[in-house]
């Protein structure tokens, strides 16, 4: 059976590095119709917030990750305290007086054997072998009570039935040490696979400005969480054929511990955008309307203009060129103002040319169409530069300035025709007038 977990400390945000870590994890229960747990290792009281487990929370659910079983490590004091005398009682751990003013209690310390040599299996890394004289005598218990991290890390992974320890490979270094702790307490040592470092994409850490970002700041930045999902998924693992578009469902079918690569990966958020961009324009325009609605309602627009089938229609104009869904806003807001502004270059545009009469024939024109398709616009438009003797270019990019107050954007007719003939009036006047 197949057991994992995630073990987070609610001592910061939810970033890129444990997230990736998490969808590890998940996919690999998923694949194996495991148990995925997460468990809070929030023994340091200090340090450990209420706001930080409700973010790694509420991050792990909208990235679609669900886990059928929960720990606080901090509810589990008296248990690490147990299994430490357990270790005392078999004579391999000693207590210690504190040498820190104050704290009354004792230490509980591993006595760490000598000229021994560990070897760890790696999944990920193959066999990576440590010589115990590297390692110094282990703390399990703190003189203030407090397990360890690894000594409570080992306590729970056996407790909890954990087969397989996937994490990040700055935990490589812990591993010896608890390969230890399970032969010392006669525990079955659980697999470990180590997941690669990520990089920034300039070389080094990742720093706040190269995506040590909060996952709750990739959601307010528009990004869509199964744009995500796949995206942690590609930072040191592919499906193969070269293919990056791979959904929760796909990788759950094809993911295996042994193809995660070992070489660092990077995180670069231009692929995160390219591939945004990719889900934004496959995904269903109705769920996309969902996701939508709570950006442009928080705007200030006429509510009057936010009827759902409408919006709807506005998305699917503009989801094929959308990075992120805070680029919906930003572009389509003249489909739900109620009078437009004029950037500069649509400005420019008016100014060029005069174009009062032609708008004033076209207004008259559209305002007798019965049928107010864009191909009917088009055509009928068409007629109007035949007559006039006009080049196309002459009118469109003021026509689509006058009506949206941008010079670029969706095909012209399509505007044109979900804007109606209302608004299409009202703006060519106004552009008349002014
Ligand atoms: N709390 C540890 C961390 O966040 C867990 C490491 C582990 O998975 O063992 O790094």
């Amino acid at each position: 059976m197949v057991r994992v977990r995630f073990a987070p400390s609610p001592t910061g945000f939810l970033h890129i590095g444990g997230s990736r870590t998490a969808v590890f994890n998940w996919v690999f229960a998923k694949a194996n119709n495991g148990v995925f747990i997460l468990r809070i290792e929030d023994t340091d009281a200090a340090r450990s917030q209420e706001q930080y487990l409700d973010e790694i929370k509420s991050s792990l659910t909208w990235l679609g990750m669900d886990w059928q079983e929960e720990y606080f490590q901090s509810q589990r004091i008296d248990l690490y305290k147990e299994y430490a005398n357990k270790l005392l009682a078999k004579g391999l751990a000693y207590e210690q007086d504190s040498n820190k003013e104050g704290v009354t209690g004792k230490a509980i310390i591993y006595k760490v054997p000598k000229e021994r040599k560990i070897k760890i299996k790696d999944l990920i890394y193959g066999d990576i072998e440590i010589d115990t004289a590297e390692i110094k005598d282990q703390v399990l218990i703190k003189s203030d009570g407090m397990p360890a991290y690894n000594f409570a890390c080992v306590v729970d992974d056996h407790l909890m039935n954990i087969s397989h320890i996937i994490r990040g490979d700055d935990h490589i270094s812990n591993t010896p040490k608890q390969i230890l702790l399970y032969e010392a307490f006669g525990f079955p040592i659980p697999y470990f696979a180590h997941l690669p470092l990520i990089l920034g994409k300039a070389g080094g850490r990742l720093s706040k400005r190269t995506g040590a970002t909060a996952i709750s700041e990739f959601k307010a930045m528009g990004i869509l969480p199964d744009a995500l999902f796949n995206y942690l998924l590609l930072l040191s693992w592919s499906p193969g054929e070269n293919i990056e578009l791979v959904d929760r469902f796909a990788a759950i079918k094809k993911f295996k511990l042994e193809s995660v690569n070992k070489t660092a990966a990077t995180f670069d958020m231009d692929k995160l955008l390219w591939l945004n961009s990719q889900y934004l324009k496959n995904a269903d325009a109705d769920k996309l309307v969902d996701l939508i609605m709570p950006v442009i309602s928080q705007k200030g627009y006429n509510p009057q203009n936010l009827n759902k089938e409408y919006v709807k229609k506005v998305v699917k104009l503009f989801q094929a060129r959308m990075n992120t869904l805070n680029d919906f806003p930003d572009w389509a807001d003249f489909f739900f103002v109620d009078e437009i502004s004029f950037d500069e270059p649509a400005r420019n545009k008016l100014k060029n040319r005069d174009c009062r009469e032609d708008f004033k024939n076209l207004l008259e024109r559209f305002s007798k169409l019965e049928d107010f398709s864009p191909q009917i616009l088009e055509k009928d438009f068409r007629d109007y530069l035949l007559e006039k003797n006009l080049q196309s270019r002459d009118l469109i990019h003021p026509l689509r300035a006058a009506l949206t107050g941008k010079t670029i954007g969706p095909g012209l007719f399509e505007v044109v025709s979900l804007l109606g003939k209302e608004k299409v009036s009202q703006r060519l006047r106004r552009a008349i007038e002014i």
